[in-house]
């Protein structure tokens, strides 16, 4: 969808002043609240993420609607954070099955993660991952090895997991 037809279909994409909450004025489209969202999560879930929030909020009150905003969509550890100030418990659990997708999504791309950077934490998929190796590299007279920029994502995970069990 273009930029048009997302604040058409949803005017809570609109973009709104973080100061005075109002809805920026003379809006021209060039972008919308869902821009925050790290290019490959965008293209993996970014509109569905944002039809299934917008179906339960047509369960909420026009007030309700009327005075949500997005506070905030960005990449934290890793995995996406979407914070707004108004929820319900169903948009709650929305976000929480798109922010373990996200975990596991490569943030370049939208393709399934395979490695996990190192030091800034963020999933990447095989080929994201190989291309940011050999770039990384290319600056460097010495190569560094592979171990050092990324670690295996499902085993990232599953100390992740047990760490969390603690
Ligand atoms: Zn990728």
């Amino acid at each position: 969808m273009t930029n048009k037809e997302l604040c058409d279909k949803y005017p809570w994409l609109i973009p709104t002043n973080r100061w005075t909450g109002e809805r920026v004025k003379d809006f021209n489209y060039e972008f919308t609240e869902l821009d925050d969202m790290p290019r490959g999560w965008r293209i993996a879930f970014g509109e569905q993420i944002i039809e299934e929030l917008d179906e339960e909020m047509q369960t909420w009150s026009a007030a309700e609607r009327e005075n949500f905003r997005i506070t905030q969509i960005k990449e934290k550890w890793g995995h996406l954070c979407f914070y707004t100030n108004g929820e319900s418990e169903k948009f709650r659990e929305i976000i929480g099955k798109y922010s373990v997708t996200s975990r596991v999504t490569c943030i370049y791309c939208g393709k399934p993660g395979r490695w996990i950077s190192r030091g800034w934490i963020s999933p990447f998929c095989d080929e994201c991952a190989r291309e940011n190796y050999n770039h990384f590299n290319a600056s460097y007279s010495s190569q560094s090895p592979w171990d050092e920029y990324y670690i295996d994502i499902n085993e990232y995970y599953s100390k992740w997991e047990e760490e969390k069990e603690d």
